[in-house]
């Protein structure tokens, strides 16, 4: 296949040479093969002409007419030029104009017939169309009378050229695509045949074939990715592990000032089977927000370290390494087993002398931040290996702690609600325990989506919660390519407070630009409850845990993601207080108000992200990225959730009837996993 017309590079594709070859490396495009697989985000539909008159304001339209006025040029400015001519189709007027399009005004006269499409702006009576794309009636259709497609562009390349380069590789390779799919799967589930689908699927000959295409081409990439999926996880699992033998959990569970929840023993039991087992554990633990992942994490850690074995904890941000540095030591000390922080921000000496203590096997668990995975952090016999907040990590980080042993156990963990389809996808290589309910004492957070009248509201009720004995967060707002403006913003907002609306009480500042130890510092104080309000960037989203805290404030909610506020919402409502989320929502757009609203309504992780979906699509929600996956090419994990469960039903039957190895109609998938795997272990 290597050798094949699809793997000719871009540059020889007719309309492309050295430069724009270039330019397509940008997005990724370095073959035949790639341009193809580049599908078009949109269409602009120019096969059928409307009436003028039935045209509404926006509204993309091709249109059948004439000129009915006299071409006016006029140049308000240097570098500006624009011409304007009045058309009509029998049913209404049309203004058309264009700018800096002098050819325009030669290419077309009064007298014939033109075709135009463009975008209608309908002011009262009057409707205009601007830079619309002009062909005329009875020369050969190029631009007009079809289907276009849209792509996503980049810097230096327009749609007319992206359309232009596709079609010529498409020309290269008419016929030559080899179906992949056997008949009988194809008949089964109405898919395509692969030709007439990657012609279809950009240059479409009509909507229903487009979407018949399209069907087609998300069921293959869904199809292959599933089964490659279920190729690792086999082999995963057919992987020999470490053998550990059954431990007394008591010591460490009666040292907690709580009894675990059902949701945690069953988690814990799933846990125990597959450390006992000879296969090697691969296991995801999810779990809402306060759900009490921690604790499972320690017990797994506890029973690993008794079976003589060092554990490593790795978590995303130096606060939470702190945390959970501090209620490990708790837990651990009295229990004779040593537990050692281990991050970025500390000293060169104290970060050697733990390493040296590691190595040699003089600590038993190491907590800390990326720091573990840094090359001389070495292990005398590492047996188990955690992440937290997993969607923090990519799965080649979890590779790269994992080879610090011998085939170590892994646990990962992630509060993350990830709706129960999409984890599917996601964690296909992993097996899933879920902790499905919240400790019994919890109280249900009460949240509010309010505006700027409330500020003063809202100031009073904090104040009467910290007379109360209770704390807060407030949490400003989101800025997404500056830390630094992040900071001033925090830093602005909590002396404008100190001063003014909550003058009196005791108000801290963390943001990621403060050096670790002033950060350590002022954690510190606000768990130990010396500080009344903690006014913080988005460095506390995940983990945090200060159980006497009640109210989130969160600034400027309608920048964050759904699943984003839920877990900043999940700082509170971790205790036996009544807790409350306040969102001030700056934006009156429908939208927002819609998804305040859900954040108002539900409580329920799974939901809310459920419903972000369907609102942003997976990519804004997740950032598929994270989860090393390759993104997907085509398919919509939300929009196509309907073809996704058709694929499953077909990736079950293959795989009940081994029909991989044993039905020489699906020797082609087969062959094509094997290079999807290969490239994927290389890469
Ligand atoms: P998360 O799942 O968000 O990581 P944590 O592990 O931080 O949650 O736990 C949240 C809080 O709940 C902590 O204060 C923890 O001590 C407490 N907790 C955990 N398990 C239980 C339980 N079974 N009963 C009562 N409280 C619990
Ligand atoms: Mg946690």
């Amino acid at each position: 296949m290597p050798e094949s017309i699809f793997y000719q590079p871009i540059k020889y594709v007719k309309g492309v040479g050295e430069a724009r070859a270039k330019i397509l490396s940008k997005l990724g495009i370095y073959n035949v093969s790639d341009i193809l697989s580049w599908f078009p985000r949109d269409y602009e539909d120019r096969s059928t002409f409307r009436k003028i008159s039935e045209a509404s304001d926006g509204e993309d339209i091709l249109i059948k007419a004439s000129l009915v006025s006299d071409i006016t040029e006029s140049r308000p400015r240097r570098n500006l030029t624009i011409t304007k001519v009045m058309v009509s189709d029998g049913s209404a007027f049309l203004n058309l104009t264009w700018f800096n399009q002098k050819y325009i005004a030669n290419s077309i006269k009064t007298g014939s017939e033109y075709y135009f499409y463009g975008k209608i702006k309908r002011t009262g009576m009057l409707l205009e169309m601007h830079n619309p794309v002009v062909e005329k009636v009875d020369s050969e259709q190029k631009i007009t009378g079809r289907i276009l497609p849209v792509y996503p562009l980049t810097k230096g390349l327009t749609q007319n050229n992206l359309r232009k380069i596709t079609e010529n590789a498409l020309n290269m390779v008419r016929g030559k695509f080899q179906e992949i799919l056997p008949a009988s799967l194809r008949r089964e589930y109405k898919l395509s045949e692969v030709n007439f689908s990657y012609e279809q699927i950009h240059f479409p000959s009509s909507f229903s074939n487009l979407n018949e295409a399209r069907k087609r081409l998300v069921f293959e990439e869904l199809l292959l990715l599933q089964l490659a999926m279920i190729h690792t996880k086999g082999e995963n699992t057919a992987q020999k592990g470490i053998k550990y033998s059954p431990v007394d959990m008591s010591p460490l569970l009666d040292k907690l000032p709580f009894k675990l929840t059902d949701a945690q023993k069953k988690v814990f039991r799933e846990i125990e089977a597959d450390m006992e087992s000879e296969k090697r554990m691969n296991r995801l633990i999810q779990g809402d927000v306060g759900s009490g992942k921690t604790i499972i994490a320690f017990l797994a850690l506890y029973k690993a370290v008794k079976n003589g074995y060092q554990g490593v904890f790795m978590v995303p941000t130096e606060i939470l390494a702190e945390q959970h540095y501090k209620s490990a030591s708790k837990l651990f000390d009295d229990l004779g087993i040593t537990v050692r922080l281990l991050t970025g921000s500390m000293k060169k000496r104290e970060k050697d002398e733990v390493k040296k203590l590691t190595k040699d096997g003089k600590i038993d668990i190491v907590l800390g931040t990326h720091a573990v995975l840094e090359e001389d952090a070495e292990f005398y016999n590492l047996g188990l290996v955690i992440t937290d907040e997993q969607h923090r990590f990519g799965v080649r980080q979890r590779a790269k702690l994992s080879i610090k042993g011998e085939n170590p156990d892994l646990l990962v963990m992630t509060a993350t609600p990830i709706p129960r389809t999409l984890s599917l996808v996601l964690y296909g290589d992993l097996d899933v325990s879920v902790i499905d309910a919240l400790p019994p004492d919890r109280k249900p957070i009460k949240t509010y989506a309010v505006n700027d009248a409330m500020r003063e509201r809202i100031y009073n009720f904090i104040r009467k919660n910290v007379a109360e004995g209770r704390q807060a967060y407030i949490v400003c707002p989101l800025v997404e390519e500056s830390e630094q403006i992040e900071a001033e913003s925090a830093e602005e907002l909590a002396e404008r407070i100190r001063e003014n609306e909550l003058k009196g009480l005791r108000v801290g500042l963390i943001h990621g630009k403060l050096r670790p130890s002033e950060k350590e510092e002022v954690m510190r104080q606000f768990v130990d409850g010396s500080l009344d309000v903690l006014v913080s960037t988005t460095v506390i989203e995940v983990g945090v845990n200060v159980p006497n805290a009640n109210i989130m404030v969160i600034e400027n909610a309608e920048r964050f993601g759904l699943a984003q506020l839920h877990q900043l919402r999940g700082r509170v409502g971790r205790g036996s207080h009544q807790s409350y989320c306040i969102l001030f929502n700056q934006s009156k757009s429908e939208i927002s108000k819609q998804r305040m609203e859900i954040m108002v309504k539900s409580n329920d992780g799974f939901e809310i992200s459920e419903k972000d979906l369907e609102l942003r699509g997976p990519g804004d929600v997740f950032g598929v990225r994270q989860h090393g996956l390759p993104e997907f090419k085509i398919a919509n994990l939300y929009r196509d959730m309907e073809i996704l469960k058709e694929v499953q039903s077909a990736v079950r039957k293959i795989i009940d009837n081994n029909l991989l190895n044993e039905d020489c109609d699906y020797r082609p998938i087969k062959e094509r996993l094997i290079e999807i795997y290969n490239k994927r272990v290389k890469e």
